[in-house]
């Protein structure tokens, strides 16, 4: 208990007697006066008004203005008035909690809450709150903390929430569990079971996301018992569930837990937390191949969360939908509903999740057959995970930890290493060079030979550093696990070729090649074999190839060979020599042996067939369709290759149109392709 508190609590043991009969009171002891404030908050996500209604009734005087009380119930306002979807409101309430010296924490945190409703990146407010928040509840003894030191943990755990949410959603698995695991301190210190339950909820799916699948569902059993007798806790822990047997690739588990969780919400009168278990109930239904179910369910859950304003939910749900529609080959629809989710912008904190919807919406498009639009997405993927990399670069170290990070790293340290040995040496140099300059005053001959030795050295020292340079500039246009060129090199290279012959277009061979469900070794053998399987097909790529091609490690498992000259029948050749080269034999891992195939893309530049030459592509469209037959390789069942034979296009304009709309260019002959398939 603060001391504050304590002189109020004198002076209310007094005042009590009159205002029994004066109008609403409610117990005056703080702690049951803040659980009643938590339960009140906790009803409002699905009856709002309601609550506000009762906030508004129950407002006691000594939380009246510039009273004691003031900003608990200020902040109780304030997250009513957010489930309302009332965020101007709330701005106002933040306000006012930001002029009392005891709400600036609650402040920000009620603007973290604001951001996160609004779909938007929350965690830097939160954690401005958390920090002020944290004074009062230092790590390690909770339960003192909240009895003594008038710790706000449930403010406190609010923001830890909004953290693990965001981390988790980052991809920042270790980092969401330890915020997880705080949370539920903060929870059991202060004997909150909902908020315990919940915790462990997060607890598991963090621990979940990092393979440790037992210790996840003992977390989610505690969840349970502590969520006994609670509805709206237990729904929310069947949410968990689903969750995590989704991540487990448990459909069905994860079917049923949503559904489950759906009843306990009706039964608990709680339609917003319902619509939020249905909507990830569509995703559950998609994927067990339930498409009419998925979309009925959808449609059920979307005027719900219209109606409350949720739209983090809104947002996915749409997503999912779209997902749903392009399946049933309802591609208007699809469209429609991408446009809702393009409304919502991309936000930065959800990059990572942003991205992964983006690659399973070029997939669905892909499998659909709609190329185009399997095509735009990829791309909208890669744009977005380039910046998310740029901007979790930090956060994606800590989490993965990948071994050829760390050898790079070392590389990069040893070339400093190595330049300020160099530095070093010029700069002796230069004394050097000063002492001999005094020395001349006194002995000519002598010093003669000495600048003549100096100027020797000075020259190595020189050369050195040049070949220094072009060594680092070398470096860093290569893959550090594969040493294949990166991409940066590529550029650097279709750079200078396009200054070398302006306005020319692009010339010569493009082979894109895609291991063939990579996230399969990745997830069942580790990361390491993952990465063993990267630096043979490598190899194997590299020995397919000849010298003077140019092989690229394009991204994840993704590589790219630009050979300047080769007629089509050879590139087919080629294409055929990198198939067998890495379907053939299996790939030798520290987890043993590993089949693995790759699809490939190809296409020799300028594209024309029949229609001679004169069609020119700058290279980077040049890129965009052998990226293009890449995905047909994939549709078509993977392992194998598919190569443009002929293309049937007047002009350089009506080429990109073909492009455009692929596959009717294919059906319709404009396009002729040619299939290789791969090993057996
Ligand atoms: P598909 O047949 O459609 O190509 O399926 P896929 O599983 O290969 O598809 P996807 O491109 O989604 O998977 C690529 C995965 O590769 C995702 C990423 O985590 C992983 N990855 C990317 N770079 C590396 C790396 O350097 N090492 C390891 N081990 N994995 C990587
Ligand atoms: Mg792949
Ligand atoms: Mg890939």
């Amino acid at each position: 208990m603060s001391r504050w508190w304590r002189h109020w609590w004198a002076g209310w043991g007094l005042a009590l007697p009159l205002l029994a009969t004066a109008g609403p009171v409610t117990a005056p002891d703080p702690a049951s006066e803040d659980a009643l404030l938590a339960s009140l908050v906790r009803r409002a996500f699905d009856a709002p008004e309601a609550v506000l209604a009762e906030l508004q009734q129950r407002w006691p005087t000594h939380a009246g203005p510039g009273q004691p009380r003031e900003s608990a119930w200020l902040m109780a306002r304030g997250r009513v008035l957010l489930q309302a979807g009332r965020a101007e409101a709330a701005e106002a309430v933040a306000e006012q909690l930001m002029a009392r010296a005891d709400g600036v924490d609650r402040s920000w945190l009620l603007r973290a809450l604001a951001l996160e409703r609004a779909g938007k990146a929350a965690a830097p407010l939160a954690t401005r709150a958390l920090a002020g928040l944290d004074k009062q509840c230092p790590p390690g003894d909770e339960r003192r903390a909240v009895r003594e030191l008038g710790c706000d943990f449930r403010s406190a755990w609010e923001a830890l929430r909004l953290l693990q949410r965001e981390q988790f959603a980052q991809a920042a698995f270790a980092v969401s569990e330890a915020s997880a695991r705080r949370a539920l301190a903060l929870a059991r210190g202060g004997e909150d079971k909902h908020l315990a339950a919940i915790s462990l909820g997060m607890l598991a799916v963090s621990l979940q996301a990092q393979d440790k699948t037992d210790a996840a569902r003992a977390e989610l059993r505690a969840a349970e018992v502590e969520a006994s007798g609670d509805l709206l806790a237990a729904a929310r822990v069947r949410n968990y569930e689903g969750a995590i047997e989704r991540r487990a690739r448990d459909m069905a588990g994860a079917r049923s837990a949503f559904e489950a969780g759906v009843l306990i919400a009706e039964q608990a009168d709680a339609p917003h937390l319902a619509a939020v278990l249905r909507s990830n109930l569509v995703d559950s239904y998609m994927h067990l191949g339930l498409l009419k179910e998925a979309l009925a369910v959808g449609q059920q859950a979307l005027p719900v969360l219209q109606r409350f304003g949720d739209r983090y939910y809104e947002r996915g749900l749409h997503h999912n939908l779209a997902i749903a529609y392009i399946k049933l080959r309802q591609f208007d629809q699809a469209r429609q509903a991408l446009a809702r989710v393009g409304e919502f912008g991309n936000d930065p904190g959800d990059l990572v999740l942003r991205a992964r919807e983006l690659r399973e919406l070029a997939d669905t498009w892909a499998e659909a057959g709609q190329f185009k639009e399997a095509l735009a997405a990829l791309h909208a993927e890669r744009d977005l995970n380039d910046r998310a990399n740029e901007r979790n670069r930090a956060a994606a170290l800590e989490e993965l930890g990948r071994k050829y990070d760390s050898a790079a790293k070392q590389r990069d340290l040893d070339l400093l290493a190595r330049d300020g040995q160099l530095k070093d040496q010029q700069l002796a140099n230069q004394q050097l060079a000063q002492q001999v300059g005094l020395a001349v005053g006194a002995l000519l001959v002598l010093s003669l030979a000495l600048i003549g030795v100096t100027l020797v050295r000075m020259r190595r020292a020189q050369a050195r550093l040049t070949a220094n340079q072009s060594l680092l500039r070398a470096q860093s246009e290569r893959d550090p696990l594969t040493d294949l060129s990166n991409r940066r090199h590529f550029l650097a290279v279709m750079d200078q070729r396009t200054r070398e012959q302006p306005g020319e277009g692009f010339e010569g061979a493009l082979m894109m090649i895609d291991i063939d469900h990579f996230k399969n070794i990745n997830d069942w053998h580790g990361h390491a074999a993952g990465d063993a399987v990267i630096v043979e097909v490598a190899r194997r790529i590299r020995a397919a190839v000849r010298d003077s091609d140019l092989v690229v490690r394009w991204g994840g498992e993704e590589f790219l060979v630009f050979a300047p000259a080769l007629p089509g029948d050879d590139l087919a050749q080629m294409a055929e020599r990198v198939l067998r080269g890495i379907g053939g034999a299996p790939v030798q891992t520290p987890e043993g042996p590993l089949r693995v195939t790759a699809s490939i893309g190809f296409a020799s530049f300028p594209l024309g067939g029949a229609a001679g030459p004169g069609l020119h592509l700058h290279w980077e469209q040049a890129v965009n369709w052998a990226d293009m037959v890449l995905y047909k390789a994939k549709a078509e069942g993977r392992n194998r290759g598919v190569g443009i034979t002929a293309v049937e296009a007047p002009n350089a304009d009506m080429l990109a149109a073909l492009l455009q709309d692929f596959d009717a260019a294919c059906i319709n002959g404009q396009v002729q392709l040619r299939q290789l398939p791969g090993p057996t």
